[in-house]
């Protein structure tokens, strides 16, 4: 157990945890609704620092990251517990089960093991790495210090406050835009959609390279009127942030049927429109929205057919061909 960051005292033994949206003020012996910080004698404490329930080399394509450094590879690793509910999480299994099995990794035998897998960087994903943001920032400056970058794949519902300090360190986000709608983002996901929104326009403005996905869950949020109203929002703050439309397929405790790829394709037809780079995950390979165009010309810059990769047509961010500065890092 770690003493937890971003907490305070509230009377003589409560303690209101102020790392997420939630706000939790935990009683004595309680844990928050994430259900790893808790109070213990007067103080908040993390259970899992260092507690990894997953690692492996990953695609970075895989988090999905498009624009960012394409085709390498990056060390992953996730823990357990989540601040969301979604009751179709993919990966409930870790973020949902608190008997999830772990092992311990000390931040630098991670960035370590990232340099001798020959990795670009350590990604925290899997299940929610905001709740364990006292070992991200650790495990992340010591990736820095050996020229690694660091990768979040995250629901984006923090507090203002830790989420600058997250910039200082995260040189890349996928992050989850789950819904626009407010009372669905409560009633579903058990969250607040402002902050989600507001994480991705600060982690953008600060020069976070960002990336935006949004499962498209049948009967949650597959309406075309809401999927326009997060499409004119990613546009309002820079139309070349890449969004990952993905199809549902049932999970956990959700069992409505997959999404119909046609509403798939209707989507990004809509979203290339005001978007420049739209991608569609979890449908055949052959479908469009896979590889990346110019948007100026049209050339093919890279080419993806599921998690093989081909840089073609960029050199130093800009097409060969026309010259467009795309903003991909790679
Ligand atoms: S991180 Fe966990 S304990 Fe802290 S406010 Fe969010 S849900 Fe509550």
């Amino acid at each position: 157990m770690k003493e937890a960051l971003y907490y305070e005292l509230i009377g003589d033994d409560k303690t209101g945890c102020r790392l997420c949206p939630h706000n939790c003020n935990i009683a004595a012996g309680k844990a928050g609704i994430c259900g790893v910080r808790k109070n213990t004698g007067s103080k908040l404490f993390t259970g899992i620092y260092g507690e990894v329930t997953s690692i492996a080399m990953d695609p970075i394509e895989k988090k999905p990251l498009y624009h960012f450094f394409p085709s390498s590879k990056i060390l992953s690793i996730g823990t357990k517990g989540c601040n969301l509910k979604c009751p179709y999480c993919q990966n409930w299994h870790i973020s949902q089960n608190m008997e999830a099995r772990t092992r311990y990794y000390a931040p630098e035998e991670i960035a370590r093991t990232a340099v001798n897998n020959g990795s670009m960087g350590v990604a925290y994903t899997y299940s929610e790495p905001v709740i364990w943001i006292e070992y991200v920032l650790d495990t992340a400056m010591s990736a820095a210090s050996m020229g690694l970058k660091n990768v979040m794949v995250t629901n984006g519902f923090i507090n203002a406050k830790p989420l600058e300090d997250l910039l200082g360190v995260i040189d890349a986000m996928n992050i989850d835009l789950k819904t626009f709608n407010p009372d669905t983002f409560r009633k579903v996901h058990k969250g607040e959609l402002e902050p989600v929104k507001d994480a991705i326009a600060i982690a953008s403005k600060k020069g976070c390279h960002v990336e935006v996905t949004t499962l498209v869950v049948t009967g949650v949020n597959d309406g075309m009127n809401e999927l326009g109203e997060i499409i004119d929002f990613i546009a309002s703050i820079d139309r070349n942030i890449p969004w990952h439309i993905s199809r549902y397929y049932p999970n956990y405790k959700y069992e409505s049927p997959a999404t119909d790829t046609g509403l798939i394709m209707s989507v990004y037809h809509e979203a290339v429109k005001s978007l420049n780079y739209v991608y569609c995950g979890n449908i055949p390979l052959s479908s469009a929205g896979s590889s990346t165009l110019c948007p100026a010309c049209k050339t093919i810059l890279i080419e993806r057919r599921g998690y093989t990769t081909k840089i073609k047509g960029l050199k130093d961010g800009a097409c060969e061909k026309c010259g467009y500065r795309t903003g991909i890092r790679h």
